[in-house]
Order: structure tokens, then C-alpha cells, then sequence
């Protein structure tokens, strides 16, 4: 599933290519998972809008829709853009918004390229090229909306002391408070566990346990995986977003996630696996307290 990095990098890849692109038509397919809101809502709102910008909140990928997409001449188009100073606020404007799920992938085809299977939207563009939807197993879900924003605080955006004020008083396992999406939008289990052998804490205490000292440790290292892992998926962007390429495989060299039982990196010690709220921790019994 891809998680924040893989998000961010697949943002970044789709806004270097479909930036003031303009939607003109959209297709939709007949299957009923992948929509979150109507298929006619969805085509209303994106028909005939310029992309503006594509960005993650999350684990989304949020595509910034303006009017004034259509047959408008460049110098008309001009004219009708407002000074930068009075852009119109994000949260007034309509956004496309994407999460991939499990397996979905949003491509951009030349039309002459041929429709995947699990194809569930195409939206042809205004260059020519065409922004396909793909998901074999339609977890993903499109939506549209305005105004949307994440739930949980930006974990690459957060200060240390809002990052400090979420845990406080948490009786949950630091690891599930951190995957709670209501606290920090877009930390998945393997950066977790990650962010956690590398501040030397145990998964399984309890968030309110944790000193300030412990947490300011925990703030460095989650922002510290993530951002590896985004400056390593930079590189193979191509690799998501064309369709001639395989997903990308780029990859954090996990310390503790997967290798239960391996020695720990730094002490040799065994990896131990245990799972918290239906997830897999994994941990150094001697690196973490
Ligand atoms: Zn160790």
C-alpha cells in the first residue's frame, strides 16, 4: 500500500506534468467502489477545470481545480486571472481528490496507449494526453470536494510542541497513536515502527508515558524516515505516473519492519514481532525502552 513518501512523491510526479493542464471530459466506469462521491458529481466538478496545482494532504493526492478551463483564449484567460495577492483560498475552491488504496495508480497515457485493464477513469486533457485511473483491486476511492483537509496534523509540517501536545495524557501505545490518522495524517505502520527503533522506543508504550525529551527524540526520527524515503523515491517518479512503468521500488532499508527474528543492526539483537491493535510492531527488545 503506498504510504506518505509514495503519496508525496506520486503528488510531486503529477504536478510536474499535469500542472495548468485542463481537464476536458472524464469517463467513468461502471464499477461502484472506486467512486466516493457521485460519478455526476465528480464529472460536474471536473469537467472543463484547470488543475492548478496537485498536492498530498495525507495519504491523498489533491488536485486544485479552477474555472475557466475551456476555450478560453490565452489573453481572455489573462485577463480573468485575479492578482496574486487576492488568489482565491484553497478551502473555496474544488479539489479532485485520489487515494490509491492498495494497487491503484494514476498514469499519464497518450491516448494511443492502451487502456489497462481496471481502468475506472480516464480524464482526457486539454495537451492531449489523457489522466488514467487504475486499480485491480478498487480500494482506492475518487472523490471530489472543497475545502478538504486532512484530519491529523501534516507530520513533515507539525512543530515540536503541537507534535509533543498529541500524545499527551494518551493511554494508547505510542505505535497506535501514531498511526492514528485524527492525530498525525498519513504515518503508516512501516514508518512507525521505523521512526520508533530509531528514537529507541518500545511500541507498545503508552503515548502518555513518554517524556517530553522521549517525544522531541520521536518528532526528529519520524521526520526523518519520511523524508529519506521521499528523497529516495525521487528519483522513480516516472515509475508511477507513466504508464509504460513498473511500480516503483524504491525503498527505505528497514531497521526493524519485516525481520523478525534477523539481529538487530546496531546490537544484534533478535528483531521481536508483536502485534498492537491488529498490526505488526516489530522492535530491538535491548535498543527500545
Ligand atoms: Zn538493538
Amino acid at each position: 500500500m503506498p504510504e506518505l513518501p509514495e503519496v508525496e512523491t506520486i503528488a510531486r510526479g503529477l504536478a510536474s506534468r499535469v500542472t495548468g493542464d485542463v481537464i476536458e471530459s472524464v469517463w467513468l466506469g461502471s464499477k461502484p467502489e472506486p467512486l466516493k462521491s457521485k460519478a455526476s458529481e465528480i464529472v460536474a466538478t471536473l469537467e472543463s477545470k484547470r488543475i492548478a496545482g496537485v498536492r498530498r494532504v495525507g495519504k491523498h493526492i489533491v488536485f486544485d481545480l479552477e474555472n475557466g478551463g475551456r476555450a478560453s483564449s490565452p489573453v481572455r484567460r489573462k485577463a480573468r486571472q485575479k492578482p496574486s495577492s487576492t488568489v482565491t483560498p484553497r478551502s473555496t475552491s474544488a479539489q479532485w481528490i485520489v487515494h490509491l488504496g492498495m494497487t491503484g495508480r494514476m498514469l499519464v497515457c497518450n491516448p494511443d496507449q492502451a487502456i489497462e485493464k481496471h481502468t475506472h477513469a480516464v480524464a482526457k486533457l486539454a495537451s492531449g494526453r489523457e489522466l488514467r485511473f487504475v486499480d485491480p483491486r478498487r480500494f482506492g476511492r475518487l472523490s471530489v470536494a472543497r475545502g478538504f483537509e486532512a484530519a491529523g496534523s501534516e507530520p513533515l509540517e507539525v512543530d515540536l510542541n503541537s507534535f509533543v501536545l498529541l500524545f499527551r495524557g494518551r493511554k494508547t501505545p505510542i505505535k497506535s497513536a501514531l498511526l492514528n490518522q485524527k492525530l498525525l495524517s498519513g504515518v503508516g505502520n512501516i514508518y512507525a515502527d521505523e521512526s520508533l527503533f530509531r528514537a529507541g522506543i518500545r511500541p507498545r508504550r503508552r503515548a502518555a508515558s513518554l517524556t517530553r525529551q522521549e517525544l522531541s527524540q520521536l518528532f526528529g526520527t519520524v521526520q526523518q524516515v519520511l523524508k529519506e524515503a521521499i528523497a529516495l523515491g525521487g528519483s522513480s517518479v516516472s515509475d508511477y505516473v507513466d504508464a509504460a512503468g513498473e511500480e516503483g521500488l524504491f525503498q527505505l532499508q528497514h531497521r526493524v519492519y519485516g525481520r523478525e527474528g534477523e539481529p538487530c543492526l546496531v546490537c544484534k539483537t533478535p528483531i521481536k514481532r508483536l502485534v498492537i491493535a491488529g498490526r505488526s510492531s516489530h522492535y530491538c527488545p535491548k535498543c527500545q525502552k
